[in-house]
């Protein structure tokens, strides 16, 4: 398979222009690995067909290529990479082998003509594990590139622990290997280890070992540096990076697709505005990632591997263009650049505003807005009033809260509920797998769902989403439950956010003694926010 089209990633050998000023953006080449160490984060595995189906995914995404997997390490493994490798991919599809020819043939019996192969250079790794001394791991390093070359394929060739090697026989490995035909050399930090400063000086060793062939960095976050880390060794003249998305992979994780490629595309990396101010003025990087496709995808990997990520984090978490402050959504309603870098709809994103005990009345009537609710200047503070009274109490203000304000306040002006649940019941015990039928009105229209889950709160939602899913692509996106008091007469807090097809969100929370009930009734709510708030939509853009 060849792979013209990606291969000016590299920018050939020797432009190792580290800034953007003054000169074209720098073409860095992102070198995928969810499917190999992402796939090595506890508690994951994926089927063959899973596989393919992210690596079509990546494909489409942009990158520029894809570690498939690790061939010898199951029947399994070998024939997800073989489906892959086969696929028709514009990408290049590499696999992981270790320094030997048993890895190398299984890797070129996957249809692989692109192999990335590793062995352990650090007196550690040498002595514990290996228990190898360092010319011996210098003639295995050497042997498995020369014999994958005479395999016809192209060789990555990886130092692993790299940045806990003895400096000067890291020189002489890489050298050695470049000597051997390797086609790229590979600097992993393995655990996480290196410092920005310390990524920049071995890529620049191993440019000048290697006599220049194209170096990528293999940064992990068990520092939480590994963006910073792969950044460093790119503006010392590294041209790709190995990445995953959501920055799974071992312990801490990889560094994370998303989190690089916006930094690469957005931020100054040393250039400056051209009056010696540090902020973006001219791009110095480039990479061929369809950016608007990274929140889709992000979404997508945690759904398969079922690892949420958090919050905060950048780019794809939740929260990273939600707003709450007062001052904040004040000034994101006059100039959106005022609190946010970047556009949210850059990564296939919206931007959300949130009321609580921090919200303001600018931020407020902007949510209002949303389903229809203009209040006067006086009916707004009140609103308000309510909104931090509850948030000054530890409450989380859902939009079901905000607008139950809204309607107290307004009067009889009440909120158009377009679902209500008609029919529900549940069945679940030993020996038998739960299951749900749910009967729903929608705007005067009976609609009926059934489905099993994994426990019987599961196995409702599972049958509310077969309805929503044919009516209006509604997604049931976060769900949590809180007990309120002890005892199994507990009362239980449900609370929900519920997503639409094009991004939009609601929250909603029920309180209730019945967790399954309680769960179902608050997905109901929220499914009348956000259907409320999209028959808005259309109302405006008719208008
Ligand atoms: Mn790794």
């Amino acid at each position: 398979m060849e792979h013209e089209n990606r291969t000016a990633a590299d920018g050939g050998t020797g432009d190792y222009n580290g800034g953007g000023n003054g000169t074209n953006p720098r073409r860095i080449r992102i070198f995928d690995t969810t499917l190999r160490d992402g796939e090595q984060t506890p508690g994951i595995s994926m089927s063959p067909e899973q596989k393919l189906e992210i690596a079509r995914r990546l494909d489409r995404l942009g990158v520029d290529a894809i570690e498939a997997g690790f061939p010898v390490i199951s029947k399994g493994e070998h024939k997800a990479v073989r489906m892959i490798a086969s696929d028709g991919l514009s990408c290049e599809v590499a696999g992981l082998a270790r320094a030997n020819r048993g890895d190398i043939d299984s890797a070129a019996e996957a249809g692989l003509r692109y192999v990335h192969t590793f062995i352990a250079t650090s007196d550690l790794h040498l002595q514990y594990k290996l228990k190898m001394s360092r010319q011996d791991a210098l003639r295995r390093a050497v042997d498995a590139v020369e014999y994958a070359k005479s395999r016809g394929m192209q060789v990555e060739f990886s130092a692993e622990d790299a940045t806990r090697t003895d400096r000067k026989f890291l020189g002489e490995v890489f050298s050695a290997v470049a000597s051997a035909g390797a086609d790229r050399i590979d600097i992993p930090d393995t655990v996480g280890y290196a410092t920005p400063e310390y990524v920049a000086a071995i890529t620049a060793d191993a440019i000048s070992a290697s006599g220049g062939l194209p170096i990528s960095v293999h940064c992990h976050n068990d520092f939480g540096l590994a963006v910073a880390n792969a950044l460093a060794g790119i503006g010392a003249g590294a041209s790709c990076a190995h990445v995953t998305i959501n920055g799974i992979g071992e312990r801490a994780g990889n560094a994370s697709l998303e989190e690089l490629a916006m930094a690469l595309k957005c931020l100054s990396h040393g250039a400056d505005d051209g009056r010696g101010n540090g902020v973006p003025g001219k791009a110095a990087y480039e990479t061929g990632i369809v950016s608007e496709q990274l929140y889709d995808v992000s979404r997508y990997i945690s759904s398969v591997v079922g690892i949420q990520v958090q919050p905060n984090k950048a780019i794809v978490g939740e929260n990273a263009f939600g707003h709450e402050s007062g001052i904040h959504t004040h000034g994101i309603l006059n100039n959106p650049l005022t609190y946010e870098p970047i556009s949210p709809e850059l990564v296939g994103r919206r931007r959300w505003l949130h009321v609580g005990k921090h919200a303001g009345i600018h931020g407020m009537n902007a949510m209002l807005q949303e389903y229809g609710i203009e209040p006067d200047e006086e009916q707004s503070k009140q609103i308000l009033e309510r909104v931090k009274a509850l948030g000054d109490r530890g409450e989380y203000v859902t939009d079901v809260e905000l607008l139950s304000f809204a309607s107290e306040v307004l009067g009889d002006r009440g909120i158009k509920q377009l679902v209500h649940l008609t029919g529900f019941s549940v069945s679940t015990g030993i020996g038998t797998m739960p299951y749900a039928f749910v009967k729903l009105d929608i705007d005067g229209k009976e609609f009926y769902g059934t489905d099993y889950g994994v426990g019987p709160v599961d196995a409702a939602l599972n049958a509310i989403e077969r309805i929503t899913d044919r009516t209006s692509e509604l997604r049931i996106k976060d769900y949590g439950l809180a007990s309120i008091s002890g005892g199994s007469s507990a009362l239980c807090e449900v609370t929900i956010s519920v997503e639409d097809a094009g991004g939009n969100s609601v929250s909603a929370k029920s309180v209730g003694e019945d967790i399954v009930t309680t769960s179902v009734k608050a997905v109901i709510e929220g499914i009348n926010r956000i259907m409320l708030k999209s028959m808005m939509r259309e109302k405006t853009k008719q208008d």
